[in-house]
């Protein structure tokens, strides 16, 4: 099919910007400043745009071309198959990240358990919600010092239909969990990992647009790691943690269990290869 001129010069826009599937991204980007369905634009492009949405366009275009996020423009991310709202106040959920899901999957292979679920640092809520939409009997809680994250997460509890099923708690991890009086199956985190030292040399589509909040881990990128061993042998029964970190930081994270009676120690590879979710016992 032959596009119209201002879609042609859109995805020309994007090429010279360095964007690799520049087609896919300019028709994605249509799509949202037509609240249309970017599937649809296959075969129903208009052949121009009115002057409003055609500023609104060029507006997410020259976004894009300043290299923000795809997923920031368009304020939602796909995480295991399911769409996740995001905003300025969360991380965007990565690809990686699916390896902690895997992970819980393999350890609990039969879907139907009534796990109960906590998740530290839960910011879009993409890993309590999805082990939810995998578990459907399981009841999820997801803790996070940003209530304005906590705000997202809830929006995208409700759109995924498991609302009634997660409690959210805006809480410090060192404060806020002092004496747990609930019982959990199974803890899980991915918690802000990257050392301070490493901020320049992060693409700038993750410095600049990723909450600092969600990102940094202090000068070694190991304080939360210390943090949440500190208090996660408070839960009664010390369940089974599962915890996403840095490629190179899963011996740092084992050590640190050992130190907290957490003697077992697995590790699960992401699609690349690098040490991803370290699991305790
Ligand atoms: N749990 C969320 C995620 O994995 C947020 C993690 C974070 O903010 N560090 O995307």
């Amino acid at each position: 099919m032959s596009y119209p001129p201002f879609f042609k010069a859109a995805v020309q826009k994007l090429q010279e910007a360095g964007i690799e599937s520049p087609q896919r991204e300019a028709r994605l980007l249509l799509a949202h400043a037509l609240q249309s369905n970017a599937d649809r634009l296959m075969w129903d492009m208009p052949p121009c745009l009115p002057d409003s949405l055609g500023e609104r366009f060029n507006t997410y275009l020259a976004q894009r071309c300043q290299q923000q996020p795809l997923s920031r423009i368009l304020g939602r991310r796909e995480f295991y198959g399911h769409t996740f709202h995001i905003n300025e106040h969360t991380l965007d959920p990565r690809p990686d990240s699916e390896t902690l899901i895997e992970a819980i999957r393999g350890a609990y292979p039969d879907s139907q358990q009534p796990l109960t679920f906590l998740d530290f640092g839960t910011g879009s809520g993409c890993l309590v919600l999805t082990l939810l939409k995998c578990y459907p009997a399981a009841r999820g809680i997801g803790v996070d010092k940003s209530h304005a994250a906590l705000k997202i997460a809830q929006k995208n509890a409700s759109a995924l239909g498991v609302a009634s099923r997660v409690h959210f708690i805006c809480a410090s991890w060192d404060t806020g969990l002092d004496t747990p009086h609930f019982p959990v199956d199974v803890i899980l985190s991915n918690p802000p990992y990257i050392p301070l030292s490493d901020a320049p040399n992060l693409a700038k589509g993750v410095r600049a647009y990723d909450p600092p909040l969600a990102l940094y881990g202090g000068a070694d990128g190991l304080a939360c790691y210390r943090a949440l061993m500190a208090i996660f042998g408070k839960f009664p029964g010390r369940p089974p943690i599962f915890l996403e970190v840095g490629y190179d930081q899963a011996p740092a994270v084992i050590e640190l269990g050992k130190a907290h009676g957490y003697h077992n120690a697995g590790i699960h590879k992401d699609l690349q290869g690098h040490h991803r979710v370290v699991a305790l016992t």
